[in-house]
């Protein structure tokens, strides 16, 4: 050692804020960091705020000390619990040194907003999912140091999805193991050559209920993708996929767009627009199964269900209103407002009557039924034009979602407002103070809400952004030709139709092609299938110089990035990628906007039809019109 000038130093407990020796005992190793929180947490104690000023310090400061630690270790659970509990107190409060009611439990304060929730972040699913991207990370580059140092290790003889926990493996590991539990829930296989793909255990047919797939006959564990794909054609061998599967399933696979030019399998993460793995993203999957079952469980499952739901509390989120109004009408919603019917169910013992009339109290009665009430919101409606309550009151969701759902913008503003007024007067008459004239608050929700529409509505900008010149189509600069190319989409026939037609730098017309294709009825995936059919024609005709202009802007994006695009249009994409590096050619990608695509539409509309036709030199008649157009 010495002779290499390698000197031993003492062992530093951390090094960039990771701990570099973890012992026998992961709590006290990772103590630092629950102690770190509380302390900061603490910190703020003096301070008077509303929920939804802790809510922002606590996702801001709080929730973010941990996150360095996480993405490489497994924190044990205690920790996790400590920080749930830190983060919590402070957010529900304390009241003369005890903690005050938790009125709704940790795992719908973890709901992202959008399924219900407060979108605080489940400290043991969210290391996971931090875990989970470092697994990603040595699935999709496997000659990165690490993955090459971690594979002679841990799994030399099989691929890191097939590897697992070993009696000696290290706490690190331990730790990636782990979040690989959760990035195998979501992984998914693109088809390329099929060569890497496992029939029945890998995850790569879209579309079907359960996941691997079964088929009706044997077939061995390991048989490959690429034994369903016809070599020479580079199509699904149609009839050999029909024995083998039950025809559900048998459409499924025909459906799976294939490479023309041996593009090889890939991973993909399918919860992203471009199929890479994000923290995110995988947090928000597991977040949305456990709503989806939790709502089945209720009788409000099912996807379209689903979908509604996410727009209710979309709603309620984006209305313009302080924060601390909204998250009143989120308990509103929850019916977890300490109202004296509540406390009762609680057994707190407190006085449960309505403090302005002595009848029970419910949540129906504080906000809506109570006589004292009632008169805020019928001076509210002859002053400002406040539309009337909605009179069915089922549960507190579905009034507020029923109430929303007919307001407008400013009406739903207002809502927030008298609704939060209402709540607060009702505190302050039962902490002693004076009952006011329901005129009063009246008073109050409009002086608000004339301040609100002061600072928060902002001028609506206007969207014609578009010069008042229209478009034209420009002819390509000399020695190239422009290839424009457009797909259209037939539901009711599940098929698409694409239209390509080159014309020169003089606007003369040269070639043009139209084909109708089936099973194709996604959108971008259509516009993919025209573009490789655009660049696949014009090299045919011996282009050498050509621009492919698409209106697709998303897909043009594509081709344009360097990375794999491991999205669902992934494999096209990669496919006119390949194409595009042929030495011998130059192919320029573009996108323009439709008004100057208006040949190739008119084309693709017309190939709704599973004919191919092409025309040179002489373009067909019903394009005549469209093509003196873009003179
Ligand atoms: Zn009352």
């Amino acid at each position: 050692m010495n002779s290499l000038n390698v000197y031993n130093v003492a062992l530093q407990s951390t090094y960039l804020g990771m701990p570099t020796y973890v012992g026998q005992s992961k709590v006290n190793t990772f103590n630092f960091i629950s102690e770190r929180t509380w302390k900061r947490v603490q910190g703020w104690n003096d301070r008077p705020m509303s929920r939804a000023g802790k809510e922002i310090m606590l996702k801001s400061v709080a929730q973010a000390i941990p996150t360095y630690v996480m993405s490489c270790f497994r924190l044990p659970d205690s920790i996790c619990e400590n920080l749930r509990a830190t983060i919590s107190n402070h957010w529900w409060g304390f009241e003369g040194g005890k903690k005050k009611m938790h009125w709704r439990s940790w795992d719908w304060l973890t709901t992202p907003k959008f399924l219900g929730g407060m979108g605080f972040r489940d400290m043991k699913l969210f290391n996971q999912a931090m875990l989970g991207r470092q697994c990603w990370r040595l699935l999709t580059s496997p000659d990165s140091l690490c993955a090459r140092v971690l594979k002679g290790r841990y799994y030399p003889k099989c691929s890191f999805m097939d590897s697992g926990v070993t009696r000696s493996c290290s706490f690190t590991w331990r730790s990636l193991m782990f979040g690989k539990s959760l990035l195998e829930r979501g992984i998914f296989w693109r088809v390329g050559d099929g060569k890497e793909i496992r029939i029945i255990k890998d995850r790569w047919v879209p579309g079907v209920p359960c996941h691997p797939i079964h088929p009706i006959v044997q077939m061995p564990d390991d048989l490959k993708v690429s034994s369903l794909i016809d070599e020479s054609s580079k199509q699904w061998n149609v009839e050999l996929i029909r024995i083998c599967f039950n025809p559900a399933d048998a459409e499924h696979i025909l459906n799976i767009p294939l490479s023309h030019n041996r593009v090889s399998d890939f991973v993909s993460w399918p919860y992203t627009k471009t199929g890479a793995y994000t923290v995110k993203s995988a947090y928000i999957m597991v977040k949305c199964v456990a709503a989806y079952l939790k709502e089945s469980v209720n009788g409000k499952g099912g996807s379209s269900n689903q979908a509604a739901i996410v727009g209710e509390w979309k709603r309620i989120w984006s209305i313009n209103a302080p924060p601390k109004m909204k998250i009143v009408l989120w308990r509103f919603a929850h019916d977890c407002l300490p109202t004296g019917h509540q406390l009762r169910r609680r057994n707190i013992s407190t006085c449960d009557l309505c403090c302005h009339c002595g009848r029970h109290e419910t949540i129906e009665h504080t906000f809506i039924s109570c006589q004292y009430v009632a008169e805020i919101w019928r001076e509210l409606k002859k002053r400002s034009g406040f539309k009337s309550l909605v009179k069915y009151f089922g549960s507190p969701r579905d009034w507020v979602s029923q109430m929303l759902a007919g307001c407008t913008e400013m009406e739903a503003t207002i809502l927030v407002i008298a609704i939060w007024h209402i709540w607060e007067s009702r505190n302050a008459v039962r902490n002693g103070k004076n009952e006011v004239h329901p005129h009063c608050i009246v008073e109050k929700i409009l002086a608000y809400v004339d301040m609100v529409l002061l600072h928060m509505f902002k001028p609506v900008p206007s969207n014609r952004c578009d010069s008042p010149r229209r478009k034209k189509w420009d002819p390509p600069p000399e020695g190239w030709v422009m290839v424009n190319v457009d797909a259209a989409v037939f539901q009711r026939a599940n098929r698409m139709g694409m239209g390509i037609v080159i014309r020169n730098h003089k606007s003369e017309f040269l070639a043009a092609y139209r084909q109708g294709l089936d099973r194709i009825i996604e959108p971008e995936l259509a516009e993919a299938f025209a573009f490789r059919q655009a660049v696949t024609f014009a090299l045919g005709l011996n282009y050498k110089r050509a621009i492919i202009a698409s209106d697709c802007l998303s897909l043009v994006q594509k081709l344009h990035f360097k990375t794999l695009d491991r999205s669902n249009t992934g494999i096209i994409v990669e496919d006119i990628k390949k194409m595009a590096c042929i030495p011998t050619v130059a192919l320029s990608f573009v996108h323009i906007s439709r008004c100057c695509n208006e040949v190739a539409h008119v084309l693709a509309r017309s190939a709704d039809q599973l004919v191919e036709k092409s025309w040179f030199h002489v373009p067909p008649e019903f394009l005549w019109y469209t093509l003196c157009k873009d003179l």
